[in-house]
Protein backbone atom coordinates (compact mmCIF):
# COMPACT_ATOMS: atom_id res chain seq x y z
CA UNK A 1 0.00 0.00 0.00
CA UNK A 2 1.32 3.09 -1.23
CA UNK A 3 1.87 5.64 2.03
CA UNK A 4 -1.10 7.89 0.87
CA UNK A 5 -3.38 5.22 0.92
CA UNK A 6 -2.28 4.10 4.74
CA UNK A 7 -3.29 7.98 5.37
CA UNK A 8 -6.50 7.89 3.85
CA UNK A 9 -6.90 4.50 5.63
CA UNK A 10 -6.51 6.36 8.51
CA UNK A 11 -8.26 8.79 8.35
CA UNK A 12 -11.59 7.09 7.49
CA UNK A 13 -11.05 4.25 10.07
CA UNK A 14 -9.58 7.51 12.78
CA UNK A 15 -12.76 9.62 11.51
CA UNK A 16 -15.31 6.50 12.26
CA UNK A 17 -15.28 6.46 15.87
CA UNK A 18 -15.55 9.92 16.08
CA UNK A 19 -17.85 10.77 13.38
CA UNK A 20 -20.82 9.44 15.22
CA UNK A 21 -22.03 12.50 16.40
CA UNK A 22 -22.35 14.45 12.65
CA UNK A 23 -25.36 13.50 11.02
CA UNK A 24 -25.21 13.04 7.27
CA UNK A 25 -21.14 13.03 7.01
CA UNK A 26 -19.54 12.94 3.95
CA UNK A 27 -17.38 9.73 5.59
CA UNK A 28 -19.04 7.02 4.28
CA UNK A 29 -16.83 4.58 5.97
CA UNK A 30 -17.50 5.44 9.04
CA UNK A 31 -20.96 4.36 8.94
CA UNK A 32 -20.86 1.14 10.84
CA UNK A 33 -19.45 2.80 13.94
CA UNK A 34 -21.53 5.61 13.65
CA UNK A 35 -24.03 3.47 13.67
CA UNK A 36 -23.21 1.41 16.46
CA UNK A 37 -22.57 4.67 18.64
CA UNK A 38 -26.29 6.11 17.46
CA UNK A 39 -27.72 2.73 18.87
CA UNK A 40 -25.19 2.80 21.98
CA UNK A 41 -26.70 6.76 22.79
CA UNK A 42 -30.54 5.50 22.47
CA UNK A 43 -31.01 3.67 25.94
CA UNK A 44 -30.41 6.64 28.39
CA UNK A 45 -33.97 8.80 28.65
CA UNK A 46 -33.07 11.01 31.46
CA UNK A 47 -30.36 11.82 33.28
CA UNK A 48 -28.80 9.97 35.98
CA UNK A 49 -27.44 11.29 39.36
CA UNK A 50 -23.96 10.05 39.47
CA UNK A 51 -21.45 8.13 37.26
CA UNK A 52 -18.62 5.72 38.12
CA UNK A 53 -16.17 5.33 35.21
CA UNK A 54 -13.58 2.17 36.19
CA UNK A 55 -10.22 1.79 34.26
CA UNK A 56 -8.50 -1.37 34.19
CA UNK A 57 -5.20 0.37 32.40
CA UNK A 58 -3.55 -2.63 30.52
CA UNK A 59 -6.09 -5.42 31.03
CA UNK A 60 -5.94 -8.30 28.14
CA UNK A 61 -8.60 -10.67 27.85
CA UNK A 62 -5.94 -13.63 28.83
CA UNK A 63 -5.48 -11.51 32.01
CA UNK A 64 -9.53 -12.04 32.56
CA UNK A 65 -8.90 -16.30 31.75
CA UNK A 66 -6.12 -15.89 34.01
CA UNK A 67 -8.27 -14.54 37.54
CA UNK A 68 -10.96 -16.29 37.03
CA UNK A 69 -9.32 -19.50 36.89
CA UNK A 70 -7.60 -18.37 39.73
CA UNK A 71 -10.64 -17.85 41.46
CA UNK A 72 -12.33 -20.56 40.64
CA UNK A 73 -10.15 -23.12 41.85
CA UNK A 74 -8.45 -21.48 44.52
CA UNK A 75 -10.64 -18.67 46.46
CA UNK A 76 -13.29 -20.99 45.35
CA UNK A 77 -16.35 -18.64 43.44
CA UNK A 78 -15.94 -16.64 40.55
CA UNK A 79 -14.37 -12.78 40.16
CA UNK A 80 -17.18 -10.22 40.45
CA UNK A 81 -15.76 -9.13 36.87
CA UNK A 82 -17.44 -12.28 35.75
CA UNK A 83 -21.00 -10.55 36.96
CA UNK A 84 -20.55 -7.44 35.56
CA UNK A 85 -19.22 -8.60 32.08
CA UNK A 86 -21.86 -11.32 31.77
CA UNK A 87 -24.72 -8.85 32.99
CA UNK A 88 -23.72 -5.84 30.45
CA UNK A 89 -20.59 -6.67 28.80
CA UNK A 90 -18.30 -6.29 25.22
CA UNK A 91 -15.46 -5.76 23.49
CA UNK A 92 -13.58 -1.89 22.49
CA UNK A 93 -11.23 -0.67 20.27
CA UNK A 94 -8.83 0.90 21.34
CA UNK A 95 -6.65 2.43 18.24
CA UNK A 96 -5.48 5.95 18.72
CA UNK A 97 -5.60 9.11 16.18
CA UNK A 98 -2.47 8.51 14.90
CA UNK A 99 -0.98 4.91 15.96
CA UNK A 100 -2.85 1.42 16.05
CA UNK A 101 -1.61 1.00 19.51
CA UNK A 102 -2.73 3.72 21.35
CA UNK A 103 -1.23 5.03 25.23
CA UNK A 104 -2.88 5.91 28.00
CA UNK A 105 -2.87 9.70 27.70
CA UNK A 106 -4.93 9.54 23.85
CA UNK A 107 -6.92 5.97 25.68
CA UNK A 108 -8.64 8.41 28.53
CA UNK A 109 -8.96 11.21 26.16
CA UNK A 110 -10.69 9.13 23.91
CA UNK A 111 -13.23 8.19 25.95
CA UNK A 112 -13.57 11.82 28.49
CA UNK A 113 -13.30 13.79 24.90
CA UNK A 114 -15.27 11.82 22.30
CA UNK A 115 -12.25 12.00 20.08
CA UNK A 116 -9.00 10.34 19.19
CA UNK A 117 -5.65 12.58 19.76
CA UNK A 118 -2.12 11.84 18.97
CA UNK A 119 -0.42 9.16 21.68
CA UNK A 120 1.65 11.32 24.89
CA UNK A 121 -0.64 14.14 24.43
CA UNK A 122 -3.65 14.95 26.85
CA UNK A 123 -7.14 16.44 25.48
CA UNK A 124 -5.22 18.62 23.26
CA UNK A 125 -4.48 18.79 18.78
CA UNK A 126 -1.48 19.23 18.02
CA UNK A 127 -1.95 22.50 17.26
CA UNK A 128 -2.70 23.21 20.99
CA UNK A 129 -6.42 23.22 19.98
CA UNK A 130 -8.33 22.13 23.40
CA UNK A 131 -10.63 19.40 23.85
CA UNK A 132 -13.78 19.65 26.67
CA UNK A 133 -13.91 16.87 29.26
CA UNK A 134 -16.97 15.36 30.13
CA UNK A 135 -15.26 16.54 33.68
CA UNK A 136 -15.83 19.82 32.51
CA UNK A 137 -19.21 19.08 31.70
CA UNK A 138 -20.28 18.01 34.74
CA UNK A 139 -18.90 20.50 37.10
CA UNK A 140 -20.61 23.09 34.84
CA UNK A 141 -23.94 21.62 35.80
CA UNK A 142 -22.63 21.55 39.58
CA UNK A 143 -21.44 17.92 39.92
CA UNK A 144 -19.05 16.91 42.55
CA UNK A 145 -15.40 15.37 40.68
CA UNK A 146 -13.17 12.56 42.25
CA UNK A 147 -9.81 10.86 40.29
CA UNK A 148 -8.61 7.58 42.32
CA UNK A 149 -5.71 5.35 40.89
CA UNK A 150 -2.76 3.19 42.25
CA UNK A 151 -0.37 5.14 40.10
CA UNK A 152 0.73 8.33 40.68
CA UNK A 153 -2.60 10.58 40.77
CA UNK A 154 -0.97 13.07 38.05
CA UNK A 155 -0.48 10.08 35.87
CA UNK A 156 -2.30 9.58 32.48
CA UNK A 157 -5.35 7.64 32.87
CA UNK A 158 -6.67 9.72 35.72
CA UNK A 159 -5.83 13.21 34.09
CA UNK A 160 -7.01 13.31 31.06
CA UNK A 161 -10.29 13.90 32.83
CA UNK A 162 -9.16 17.29 33.76
CA UNK A 163 -6.06 18.36 32.49
CA UNK A 164 -4.95 19.48 29.05
CA UNK A 165 -1.32 18.62 27.98
CA UNK A 166 1.40 18.49 24.68
CA UNK A 167 2.72 15.81 26.79
CA UNK A 168 1.92 13.22 29.70
CA UNK A 169 4.67 13.57 31.39
CA UNK A 170 4.64 16.89 32.35
CA UNK A 171 2.99 15.94 35.43
CA UNK A 172 4.07 19.28 37.42
CA UNK A 173 1.85 21.33 35.83
CA UNK A 174 -0.68 18.77 35.95
CA UNK A 175 -0.65 18.87 39.75
CA UNK A 176 -1.25 22.79 39.11
CA UNK A 177 -3.98 21.95 36.92
CA UNK A 178 -5.70 19.54 39.39
CA UNK A 179 -5.84 22.50 42.06
CA UNK A 180 -7.14 25.31 39.28
CA UNK A 181 -10.15 22.34 38.09
CA UNK A 182 -10.51 21.94 41.90
CA UNK A 183 -11.72 18.16 42.38
CA UNK A 184 -13.49 16.99 45.30
CA UNK A 185 -11.81 13.86 45.86
CA UNK A 186 -7.89 13.12 44.44
CA UNK A 187 -6.48 9.48 45.79
CA UNK A 188 -3.67 8.27 44.50
CA UNK A 189 0.20 7.84 44.68
CA UNK A 190 2.98 10.34 43.08
CA UNK A 191 3.91 12.95 46.12
CA UNK A 192 7.24 13.90 44.16
CA UNK A 193 4.71 15.98 41.87
CA UNK A 194 3.45 17.89 45.18
CA UNK A 195 6.53 18.38 47.13
CA UNK A 196 8.34 21.63 47.15
CA UNK A 197 11.99 20.17 47.16
CA UNK A 198 11.33 17.54 44.49
CA UNK A 199 9.28 19.79 42.16
CA UNK A 200 11.46 21.67 39.15
CA UNK A 201 9.90 24.93 40.40
CA UNK A 202 10.27 24.65 44.21
CA UNK A 203 6.49 25.50 44.75
CA UNK A 204 4.67 23.69 48.20
CA UNK A 205 1.78 21.91 46.02
CA UNK A 206 0.43 19.99 49.70
CA UNK A 207 0.69 23.66 51.54
CA UNK A 208 -1.38 25.15 48.51
CA UNK A 209 -4.11 21.93 48.34
CA UNK A 210 -4.23 22.63 52.03
CA UNK A 211 -4.49 26.60 51.91
CA UNK A 212 -7.77 26.20 49.04
CA UNK A 213 -9.47 24.30 51.90
CA UNK A 214 -8.16 20.04 50.96
CA UNK A 215 -7.53 18.14 53.39
CA UNK A 216 -4.09 16.48 52.71
CA UNK A 217 -3.70 13.25 53.61
CA UNK A 218 -0.78 11.28 53.31
CA UNK A 219 -0.99 8.00 55.25
CA UNK A 220 -3.70 5.33 55.00
CA UNK A 221 -4.29 5.86 58.59
CA UNK A 222 -5.52 9.62 57.79
CA UNK A 223 -7.69 8.56 55.08
CA UNK A 224 -9.66 6.29 57.50
CA UNK A 225 -9.35 9.55 60.02
CA UNK A 226 -10.55 12.36 57.94
CA UNK A 227 -14.44 13.56 57.58
CA UNK A 228 -13.47 16.37 54.97
CA UNK A 229 -15.50 17.08 52.12
CA UNK A 230 -12.35 18.34 49.76
CA UNK A 231 -9.53 15.84 49.97
CA UNK A 232 -6.30 15.19 48.58
CA UNK A 233 -4.66 11.66 49.47
CA UNK A 234 -1.34 10.81 48.48
CA UNK A 235 0.17 7.84 49.77
CA UNK A 236 3.72 7.18 48.01
CA UNK A 237 6.23 9.72 46.26
CA UNK A 238 5.87 7.50 43.10
CA UNK A 239 3.02 4.83 41.99
CA UNK A 240 1.53 3.02 44.67
CA UNK A 241 3.21 -0.73 45.51
CA UNK A 242 1.95 -3.64 43.61
CA UNK A 243 -0.60 -5.63 45.41
CA UNK A 244 1.66 -8.68 46.05
CA UNK A 245 3.57 -6.23 47.81
CA UNK A 246 1.34 -4.56 49.66
CA UNK A 247 0.05 -7.96 51.03
CA UNK A 248 3.12 -10.27 51.01
CA UNK A 249 6.47 -7.87 51.29
CA UNK A 250 4.47 -5.25 54.00
CA UNK A 251 4.53 -2.74 50.89
CA UNK A 252 2.89 0.92 52.87
CA UNK A 253 -0.51 2.54 51.36
CA UNK A 254 -4.23 1.63 51.43
CA UNK A 255 -5.96 -0.86 49.09
CA UNK A 256 -7.77 0.46 45.97
CA UNK A 257 -10.72 -0.61 47.57
CA UNK A 258 -10.46 1.53 50.51
CA UNK A 259 -9.86 4.13 48.61
CA UNK A 260 -12.99 3.79 46.21
CA UNK A 261 -14.85 3.46 48.87
CA UNK A 262 -13.55 6.30 51.06
CA UNK A 263 -13.92 8.68 47.89
CA UNK A 264 -17.99 7.31 47.66
CA UNK A 265 -18.19 8.27 51.17
CA UNK A 266 -17.23 12.16 50.50
CA UNK A 267 -18.67 12.62 47.14
CA UNK A 268 -22.11 10.85 48.33
CA UNK A 269 -22.84 14.26 50.30
CA UNK A 270 -22.46 15.95 46.82
CA UNK A 271 -25.89 18.08 46.56
CA UNK A 272 -25.88 17.41 42.50
CA UNK A 273 -24.27 13.97 42.38
CA UNK A 274 -20.91 13.19 41.18
CA UNK A 275 -18.54 11.98 38.47
CA UNK A 276 -15.69 9.61 39.81
CA UNK A 277 -13.28 7.57 37.99
CA UNK A 278 -11.25 5.21 39.74
CA UNK A 279 -8.21 3.11 38.02
CA UNK A 280 -6.84 0.03 38.85
CA UNK A 281 -3.53 1.48 37.31
CA UNK A 282 -0.69 -1.03 38.11
CA UNK A 283 -2.33 -4.01 35.98
CA UNK A 284 -0.61 -2.38 32.98
CA UNK A 285 2.67 -2.11 34.71
CA UNK A 286 3.21 -5.67 35.78
CA UNK A 287 2.34 -6.24 32.19
CA UNK A 288 4.93 -4.07 30.66
CA UNK A 289 6.94 -5.95 33.31
CA UNK A 290 6.01 -9.44 31.93
CA UNK A 291 5.57 -10.00 35.39
CA UNK A 292 2.45 -12.35 35.47
CA UNK A 293 2.11 -13.14 39.66
CA UNK A 294 2.04 -9.28 39.98
CA UNK A 295 -0.41 -9.19 37.26
CA UNK A 296 -2.89 -11.79 38.91
CA UNK A 297 -2.74 -10.09 42.53
CA UNK A 298 -3.57 -6.62 41.33
CA UNK A 299 -6.50 -7.84 38.80
CA UNK A 300 -7.36 -9.48 42.18
CA UNK A 301 -7.13 -6.45 44.04
CA UNK A 302 -9.25 -4.47 41.31
CA UNK A 303 -11.98 -7.23 41.46
CA UNK A 304 -12.18 -6.36 45.36
CA UNK A 305 -12.34 -2.44 43.87
CA UNK A 306 -14.96 -3.58 41.70
CA UNK A 307 -17.42 -5.22 44.48
CA UNK A 308 -17.10 -1.98 46.38
CA UNK A 309 -18.21 0.00 43.58
CA UNK A 310 -21.33 -2.57 42.00
CA UNK A 311 -22.25 -2.68 45.75
CA UNK A 312 -22.64 1.68 45.54
CA UNK A 313 -24.70 1.43 42.47
CA UNK A 314 -27.03 -1.79 44.08
CA UNK A 315 -27.73 0.57 46.77
CA UNK A 316 -27.75 4.02 44.92
CA UNK A 317 -29.39 3.13 41.77
CA UNK A 318 -29.75 6.34 40.56
CA UNK A 319 -26.06 6.01 39.62
CA UNK A 320 -23.96 3.99 36.17
CA UNK A 321 -20.97 2.40 36.26
CA UNK A 322 -18.87 2.31 33.35
CA UNK A 323 -15.80 0.11 33.39
CA UNK A 324 -13.51 -0.46 30.41
CA UNK A 325 -9.50 -1.16 29.67
CA UNK A 326 -8.18 1.56 27.98
CA UNK A 327 -5.84 -0.56 26.23
CA UNK A 328 -4.24 -4.49 26.42
CA UNK A 329 -0.59 -4.61 27.84
CA UNK A 330 1.93 -7.17 26.47
CA UNK A 331 0.66 -9.87 24.78
CA UNK A 332 0.74 -12.69 27.92
CA UNK A 333 -1.14 -16.09 27.42
CA UNK A 334 -1.43 -18.82 29.46
CA UNK A 335 -0.69 -21.57 26.56
CA UNK A 336 -1.48 -25.31 27.38
CA UNK A 337 0.67 -27.87 28.37
CA UNK A 338 0.66 -31.61 28.51
CA UNK A 339 -0.82 -34.79 27.09
CA UNK A 340 -4.71 -33.07 25.84
CA UNK A 341 -3.41 -29.94 28.22
CA UNK A 342 -3.86 -31.81 31.26
CA UNK A 343 -1.02 -30.32 32.71
CA UNK A 344 -1.95 -26.73 32.10
CA UNK A 345 -4.10 -26.50 34.72
CA UNK A 346 -1.58 -28.35 37.38
CA UNK A 347 1.27 -25.67 35.99
CA UNK A 348 -0.28 -22.68 36.44
CA UNK A 349 -0.85 -23.49 40.02
CA UNK A 350 2.72 -22.68 40.91
CA UNK A 351 1.90 -19.17 40.53
CA UNK A 352 1.45 -19.43 44.30
CA UNK A 353 5.03 -19.66 44.71
CA UNK A 354 5.50 -16.31 43.99
CA UNK A 355 5.46 -13.91 47.03
CA UNK A 356 6.85 -10.61 45.28
CA UNK A 357 6.77 -8.25 42.49
CA UNK A 358 9.24 -8.20 39.97
CA UNK A 359 10.37 -5.08 40.96
CA UNK A 360 11.15 -5.99 44.41
CA UNK A 361 12.75 -9.15 43.19
CA UNK A 362 14.98 -6.98 40.84
CA UNK A 363 15.60 -4.58 43.83
CA UNK A 364 17.14 -7.34 45.79
CA UNK A 365 19.01 -8.94 42.64
CA UNK A 366 20.76 -5.29 42.30
CA UNK A 367 21.75 -5.17 45.81
CA UNK A 368 23.35 -8.43 45.46
CA UNK A 369 26.55 -10.00 43.87
CA UNK A 370 27.27 -13.37 42.22
CA UNK A 371 25.69 -15.73 40.27
CA UNK A 372 24.78 -18.02 43.29
CA UNK A 373 22.89 -15.11 44.91
CA UNK A 374 20.84 -14.56 41.80
CA UNK A 375 19.61 -18.38 41.91
CA UNK A 376 18.97 -18.61 45.43
CA UNK A 377 16.74 -14.79 45.66
CA UNK A 378 14.38 -15.58 42.50
CA UNK A 379 13.93 -19.11 44.12
CA UNK A 380 13.13 -17.51 47.33
CA UNK A 381 10.64 -15.61 45.61
CA UNK A 382 9.33 -17.85 43.03
CA UNK A 383 10.17 -21.01 43.91
CA UNK A 384 11.77 -21.50 40.26
CA UNK A 385 15.27 -22.51 40.59
CA UNK A 386 17.35 -21.05 36.83
CA UNK A 387 19.49 -22.70 35.70
CA UNK A 388 23.04 -21.13 35.67
CA UNK A 389 22.88 -19.94 31.76
CA UNK A 390 19.49 -18.56 32.71
CA UNK A 391 21.04 -16.71 35.99
CA UNK A 392 23.19 -15.46 33.54
CA UNK A 393 20.90 -14.24 31.18
CA UNK A 394 19.24 -12.04 34.35
CA UNK A 395 22.35 -11.03 35.30
CA UNK A 396 23.76 -9.63 31.89
CA UNK A 397 20.52 -7.53 31.40
CA UNK A 398 20.76 -5.99 35.00
CA UNK A 399 24.49 -5.34 34.79
CA UNK A 400 25.55 -5.50 31.11
CA UNK A 401 22.27 -3.85 29.69
CA UNK A 402 22.27 -6.85 27.49
CA UNK A 403 19.07 -8.38 26.49
CA UNK A 404 17.67 -11.82 25.84
CA UNK A 405 15.23 -11.09 23.38
CA UNK A 406 14.19 -8.34 20.98
CA UNK A 407 14.81 -4.79 22.47
CA UNK A 408 12.01 -3.38 20.49
CA UNK A 409 9.54 -5.62 21.65
CA UNK A 410 10.99 -6.25 25.32
CA UNK A 411 12.29 -2.45 26.25
CA UNK A 412 10.91 -3.05 29.51
CA UNK A 413 14.64 -4.30 30.90
CA UNK A 414 15.72 -6.04 33.16
CA UNK A 415 12.21 -7.14 33.88
CA UNK A 416 11.40 -8.63 30.37
CA UNK A 417 14.52 -10.46 30.87
CA UNK A 418 13.53 -11.99 34.29
CA UNK A 419 10.38 -12.67 32.69
CA UNK A 420 11.35 -14.60 29.42
CA UNK A 421 13.74 -17.36 31.47
CA UNK A 422 11.16 -18.05 34.55
CA UNK A 423 7.99 -18.44 32.17
CA UNK A 424 8.17 -20.38 28.76
CA UNK A 425 10.06 -17.90 26.95
CA UNK A 426 13.17 -19.14 28.54
CA UNK A 427 12.74 -23.07 27.91
CA UNK A 428 12.87 -25.80 31.09
CA UNK A 429 10.45 -28.58 32.23
CA UNK A 430 7.02 -26.45 31.31
CA UNK A 431 5.70 -28.57 34.62
CA UNK A 432 8.41 -26.50 36.74
CA UNK A 433 7.11 -23.26 35.98
CA UNK A 434 4.42 -21.01 34.44
CA UNK A 435 2.80 -21.91 31.05
CA UNK A 436 2.63 -17.85 30.49
CA UNK A 437 4.63 -16.55 27.78
CA UNK A 438 4.53 -12.61 26.47
CA UNK A 439 4.63 -11.40 23.22
CA UNK A 440 6.52 -7.98 24.39
CA UNK A 441 6.77 -5.57 26.87
CA UNK A 442 4.94 -2.80 25.05
CA UNK A 443 0.98 -2.00 24.62
CA UNK A 444 -0.58 -4.04 22.16
CA UNK A 445 -3.66 -3.51 19.43
CA UNK A 446 -5.82 -5.77 20.39
CA UNK A 447 -9.97 -5.61 21.51
CA UNK A 448 -10.11 -4.90 24.92
CA UNK A 449 -13.01 -5.57 27.76
CA UNK A 450 -15.71 -2.79 28.23
CA UNK A 451 -19.17 -2.49 30.08
CA UNK A 452 -22.06 -1.03 31.71
CA UNK A 453 -24.09 -1.24 35.00
CA UNK A 454 -26.64 0.26 36.55
CA UNK A 455 -28.79 3.19 35.56
CA UNK A 456 -29.10 4.01 32.04
CA UNK A 457 -26.35 1.28 31.75
CA UNK A 458 -25.76 1.48 27.77
CA UNK A 459 -27.32 -2.02 25.62
CA UNK A 460 -23.98 -3.19 24.76
CA UNK A 461 -25.02 -7.01 25.10
CA UNK A 462 -21.92 -8.28 23.95
CA UNK A 463 -21.61 -5.30 21.16
CA UNK A 464 -18.04 -4.04 19.79
CA UNK A 465 -17.72 -0.39 20.71
CA UNK A 466 -15.00 2.20 20.18
CA UNK A 467 -13.12 4.15 22.81
CA UNK A 468 -15.12 7.29 21.88
CA UNK A 469 -18.31 5.67 22.19
CA UNK A 470 -17.65 6.08 25.86
CA UNK A 471 -17.91 9.70 25.86
CA UNK A 472 -21.72 9.51 24.58
CA UNK A 473 -22.65 7.33 26.78
CA UNK A 474 -21.43 9.63 29.63
CA UNK A 475 -23.22 12.67 27.88
CA UNK A 476 -26.43 10.80 27.79
CA UNK A 477 -26.16 9.91 31.52
CA UNK A 478 -25.55 13.55 32.62
CA UNK A 479 -28.14 14.70 29.99
CA UNK A 480 -25.72 16.93 28.65
CA UNK A 481 -24.92 17.85 24.93
CA UNK A 482 -21.37 18.23 23.14
CA UNK A 483 -19.48 18.07 20.28
CA UNK A 484 -15.36 18.51 20.55
CA UNK A 485 -13.67 19.10 17.53
CA UNK A 486 -12.99 16.50 14.76
CA UNK A 487 -9.02 16.21 13.64
CA UNK A 488 -8.15 13.77 10.94
CA UNK A 489 -4.81 11.71 10.86
CA UNK A 490 -3.53 13.11 7.96
CA UNK A 491 -3.96 16.73 9.61
CA UNK A 492 -2.81 16.08 13.05
CA UNK A 493 0.72 14.39 11.10
CA UNK A 494 1.08 17.69 9.50
CA UNK A 495 0.59 19.11 12.29
CA UNK A 496 3.47 17.36 13.98
CA UNK A 497 5.59 17.76 11.43
CA UNK A 498 5.04 21.64 11.48
CA UNK A 499 6.11 21.90 14.73
CA UNK A 500 8.98 19.69 14.64
CA UNK A 501 7.63 16.23 15.73
CA UNK A 502 9.00 13.54 13.25
CA UNK A 503 6.07 12.19 10.96
CA UNK A 504 7.76 8.84 11.26
CA UNK A 505 8.96 7.21 14.77
CA UNK A 506 10.30 4.43 13.87
CA UNK A 507 13.92 5.38 14.68
CA UNK A 508 12.67 6.90 17.81
CA UNK A 509 14.37 5.28 21.28
CA UNK A 510 13.15 2.12 22.85
CA UNK A 511 11.14 2.73 25.42
CA UNK A 512 8.17 1.32 27.22
CA UNK A 513 5.04 3.86 28.15
CA UNK A 514 3.98 2.98 31.85
CA UNK A 515 0.36 4.14 31.19
ZN1 LIG B 1 -2.86 2.45 29.92
MG1 LIG C 1 -2.98 4.33 33.81
ZN1 LIG D 1 1.35 0.96 29.77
Amino acid sequence: MRRRDVIRTGLLAGAAGAAGLLPGSALTGSAPAAAAQRSGRAGAARAVRNVIFYAYDGMTWEDVALAQWYARRRLGRPLTLQRLLYGGGGNMETYSLTSVVTDSAAASSAWSTGRKIVNGMMNLYPDGTPLTTILDLARAQGRASGLVTTTRITHATPAAWIARVKNREEEDDIAEQYLAFRPDVLLGGGARHFLANVRGDGRDMFAEYARAGYAVLRTADELERTNASRVLGVFGNDHLPFEIDRTQQGAGGPPLARMADRALEVLSGAERGFVLQVEAGRIDHANHKNDVAGTLHDMLAADATLDVLMRYVDTHPDTLLLMASDHATAGGAVYGVGTFYRGASRALQRIDDHDASFDHIIARLRAADGRAAVIDIVRQHTGITLAPNQAEIVERALYDRLRAANPVAYADQPHNSLGHVLYGGGGGRHIDRLNVNYVSGQHTAGLVAVAAYGSGAATLRGRLVDNTELFGWMLDALGEHHENPILSERDALDMLESVGASRESADAPVYALHG
